[in-house]
């Protein structure tokens, strides 16, 4: 391969105590859990909207909070952007749970996930409402916004991240850090620092929103998905095509050409009767790219397991009555001192690691990977350092709950 030598000078921009690469639900939650610890925090977002595969990708339904039998598991965070994400727009919300002020009778749960009287703690949501909340909600935390700049090498001391090169239209340009959360889906910044990763393995899932000509006539029945190729499961994959890892370019391009071309094709076909399409995915839908192998990996072996340095409950959001506690080693590598993941990239495996990808998830990493960064920064010690106790007790009174019998 050719390769070129570039010799650059770059201007240090500006300097801040938590820079969170990537604006997803993961990201959004890490920038705020590190500046409710009294972080000064900085956001870089490559896409001109927050949310990610939320609400750029089109993913709309956020995946319950509780577990299925009637129990709220997850609270702090996931719930406060759930809440957010619906606070002005429509919602799905079953009728137990929209007023959680009343407890959850058990004999109205029912055992149909989006049953709207009994159904889980989760809801659809629409996407361009929630980018707003989240807007909203960065900006009332004053976080230090930069949209349209992709992160792109880390400045790497050894084990240490002192910031991370950027590109927009200003330019090349230089913010330092005390610590970094990677929260790109796609591990690039912990990739290119030289920490352990590992790649994913992608069906072809490409989902658009069609207008429901059959339903009610209301904005969230408008977004209904219209999925080409293959369900969570792989059914429905096309016969011989690539399995995208997420991590190249070129991939990235042909799963969207593929996307739409087939789409196209079923509109052609007259698969579609509305023949019309509401929103195109503005990001590339890979379930995995490339993801941390950190200083643990939760797998199903770990489901139902106490962990005592846990930082966050997850339930499953496809097995009633299953959860996992996360250990606080899953968002980062004990040889680097200063860098986190956060979301869809953190260190899991299997099912396991399909329990931490989807969105209430996501912002729990991204609540645990802010604030331990936060408090790595202010209390001046690498990660491996940290007192997990005092990360609990801070998690804790965030309203976050760690273990299985908290709940
Ligand atoms: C087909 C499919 C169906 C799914 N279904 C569901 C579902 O029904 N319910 C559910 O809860 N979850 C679902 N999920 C999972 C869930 O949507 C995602 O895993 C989750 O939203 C990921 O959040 P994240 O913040 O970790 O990553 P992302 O949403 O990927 O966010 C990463 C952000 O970082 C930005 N970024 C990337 N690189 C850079 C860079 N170098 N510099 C700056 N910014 C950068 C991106 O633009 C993006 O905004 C589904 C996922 C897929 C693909």
């Amino acid at each position: 391969m050719k390769t070129i030598t570039e010799q650059l000078q770059t201007t240090v921009r500006d300097e801040a105590d938590v820079l969170v690469v990537g604006g997803g639900v993961a990201g959004v939650a890490a920038a705020v859990a590190a500046r409710r610890q009294g972080a000064e925090v900085m956001i870089v977002e490559k896409t001109a909207l927050f949310g990610g595969l939320a609400t750029n990708g089109l993913i709309n339904w956020f995946e319950p909070l509780c577990d299925g039998e009637g129990t709220q598991l997850m609270y702090g965070l996931p719930e406060e952007l759930l809440r957010r994400s619906i606070q002005d727009g429509p919602d799905t919300l079953p009728e137990i749970w929209k007023d959680r002020s009343v407890p959850v009778d058990p004999a109205r749960v029912v055992h149909q996930k989006q049953h709207p009287v009994g159904g889980r703690y989760g809801t659809y949501f629409s996407p361009t409402m929630f980018q707003l909340a989240l807007d909203e909600l960065l900006r009332n935390e004053r976080i230090r916004i930069r949209l349209c700049m992709s992160g792109v090498r880390p400045l790497m001391e050894g084990g240490r991240c002192l910031g991370v090169i950027t590109e927009s239209v200003t330019g090349r340009e230089a913010y330092l850090a005390g610590a970094v959360i990677d929260a790109t889906g796609d591990a690039s910044v912990l990739h290119r620092a030289g920490v352990p990763c590992v790649k994913g393995k992608n069906y072809f899932t490409f989902i658009a929103q069609e207008p429901d000509a059959s339903g009610p006539r209301g904005s969230l029945p408008n977004r209904r998905w219209r999925s080409i190729g293959a369900s969570l499961y792989g059914v429905g994959h096309p016969p011989g095509y690539i399995h995208y890892s997420g991590t190249d370019t070129g991939e990235e391009t042909a799963f969207l050409l593929d996307g739409r071309r087939l789409l196209q094709d079923m509109i052609r076909e007259g698969k579609i009767p509305g023949r019309d399409i509401t929103a195109l995915p503005a990001q590339a839908q890979f379930r995995t790219s490339r993801r941390l192998d950190g200083g643990a990996v939760l797998t199903e072996a770990d489901q139902a397991r106490r962990q005592d340095r846990s930082v966050a409950l997850l339930c499953d959001f496809d097995r009633p009555g299953a959860w996992y506690e996360l250990p606080f080693e899953c968002l980062y590598h004990p040889a680097f001192d200063n860098l986190l993941a956060a979301g869809r990239m953190i260190s899991a495996a299997g099912w396991a690691w399909d329990v931490t990808r989807v969105i209430p998830s996501c912002i729990a990493s991204g609540e645990a990977a802010g604030t331990a960064a936060a408090l790595a920064v202010l209390r001046d010690a690498p990660l491996r350092a940290l007192d997990v106790t005092l990360l609990q007790q801070r998690l804790r009174a965030g309203n976050v709950r760690l273990h299985r019998d908290e709940a």
